[in-house]
């Protein structure tokens, strides 16, 4: 009797286990109707957010890039990169209008100085800076920096601009209102470097650079890695906050903040409630903390310790599981990519770096599923994202004839991707590709270009500062 008890019990047990599954899963649901809402959603953020500062979540903020480099660029060039997980410091050097070397430092930002004081992180970074140009091209060598800072600013010009608010576990105080281009000048003349910034860019829009400066038809560019955003290029009346802004090419590059993007649309969950409880900018990147590298995989396990509470399917030493972020992303990706038969992959990954002890396939088969559920809304919430903008520029198709054409050919339309998810992560990246064609339909799909780039945002950063240095380059946009 005591046997079969405890069998029934242990049915149950899965039984709900299935259930919390289930549950999530239709709280996750992306059925292309409702991309096609949040695409809508994010064309009205866009308009909103371009009408008056503070008229959206979204906040289209102006980059003054109303040049990007053409190719005529010479010379050699610096560029620092930071807000992603890693410091990356980059030596550009264009001749002819192609980069011809381009020499990389990058290193791991200590933990430590991501919630200090800003004269701290900036000492550190202007003192590898010093290092890098002195080694590469000695010492007293005037060269033009691009800065790409990779939070929402609120720029002055192309090469200054204050800190409005941190996001992606960055919190240091004293720098929230701060002009960063100055505070990072302050800093290098206190290491003694002779360099001071010359463009003060968000990684989106390095990356928009780079991908223009390969191919002219690039219009905007999307970062999916620890956090997530896009930009665009708009023109400058569109841009009605800002009236009577001039610009010399009549556009203008937006940051978007797309992180920030929220709409009664998005598919949210009682775990999304939960993340965002637990992370230091509440109520804040809405949009993001579905989507981007710090944030699935600390879904995936608030949902598996929900299971392991209200079921024991991980038996009854689960403990990793209520920490918070002990699931990163790419283990999340890790547990997804497994295709062998017995998961074994999986079990490894339990083991070792969640202590779970081992449990059956089927269970194994569980885990696999949630994290493929954050996987597959992530990636089809970025698509969604992306059409908002071909949307907001006339190129998602919906203002070609029946036809499809909008007289002869269609146009083409490419957008430049980076980021660890996109680039990192297959099943991320055909869950992306596949959205595209059921929101935009097979044939509009087919003109548009994703097109990865390579450390675009520091690269791109640096043609900025080519662009934009005193020695100004016509660029064209
Ligand atoms: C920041 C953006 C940035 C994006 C990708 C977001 O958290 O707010 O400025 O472009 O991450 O790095
Ligand atoms: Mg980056």
């Amino acid at each position: 009797a005591v046997m079969v008890a405890r069998r029934a019990s242990a049915r149950a047990r899965w039984r709900r286990a299935v259930a919390l599954l289930r549950e999530f899963e239709e709280g996750c649901a992306t059925p292309p109707a409702r991309l096609r809402q949040v695409v809508d959603a994010m064309v009205v953020e866009m308009h909103a957010g371009l009408a008056s500062d503070g008229g959206s979540k979204l906040k289209m903020l102006l980059t003054y890039v109303d040049a990007l480099p053409t190719g005529n660029e010479d010379g050699i060039y610096y560029s620092i990169d930071l807000g992603g997980t890693n410091f990356r410091m980059l030596r550009v050097e264009v001749v002819a209008g192609s980069v011809v070397t381009s020499r990389k430092v990058e290193l791991p930002i200590p933990e430590e100085l991501t919630n200090g004081t800003i004269e701290e992180l900036f000492s550190f970074v202007a003192m590898a800076l010093k290092d890098f140009v002195e080694t590469e091209d000695g010492k007293d060598d005037h060269r033009a920096l691009g800065f790409t800072f990779s939070f929402p600013v609120k720029q002055a010009s192309v090469s200054s601009g204050s800190l409005i608010r941190w996001t992606k576990g960055f919190s240091i105080g004293n720098a929230v209102g701060k002009d960063v281009a100055q505070c990072l000048n302050e800093a290098l003349a206190r290491s003694g470097l002779n360099v001071q910034v010359t463009a003060l860019v968000n990684d989106t829009v390095g990356t928009l650079a780079l991908g223009h400066y390969h191919d002219e038809d690039t219009v905007a560019a999307v970062i999916i890695g620890a956090g997530t955003n896009a930009c665009y290029i708009e023109r400058t009346d569109a841009i009605i906050k800002c009236q009577g802004l001039l610009t010399n090419s009549g556009g203008m590059v937006v940051n978007m903040e797309w992180g920030n993007f929220w709409s009664s649309h998005l598919p949210r969950t009682p775990y999304d409630i939960s993340l965002d409880d637990e992370t230091q900018n509440r109520n804040d990147q809405g949009f993001e903390k579905m989507i981007s590298g710090i944030y699935l995989g600390e879904i995936a396990r608030l949902v598996l310790h929900r299971m392991a509470l209200e079921s024991d399917v991980f038996g009854d030493r689960a403990d990793n599981l209520s920490i918070p972020f002990t699931l990163s992303t790419p283990l999340l990706a890790a547990i997804r990519e497994d295709d062998s038969p017995d998961l074994s992959e999986v079990r490894r990954i339990l083991q070792e770096h969640m202590k779970i002890p081992d449990i059956p396939l089927k269970t194994r088969r569980l885990v696999v599923k949630v994290c493929d559920i954050v996987t597959r809304r992530a990636a089809r919430l970025a698509a969604a994202g992306i059409v908002g903008i071909l949307k907001k520029l006339g190129r998602d198709g919906s203002s070609m004839s029946s036809s499809g054409r909008t007289r002869g050919q269609p146009r083409r339309t490419v957008v430049a991707i980076e980021g660890g998810l996109y680039q990192g992560y297959p099943v991320f990246r055909e869950y992306l590709d596949k959205a595209l064609v059921e929101i935009l339909g097979e044939e509009v799909a087919q003109t548009v270009v994703l097109r990865v780039t390579e450390d675009g945002s520091g690269v791109g950063a640096a043609l900025l500062a080519a662009v934009h240095s005193s020695n100004r380059q016509q660029g064209s946009i």
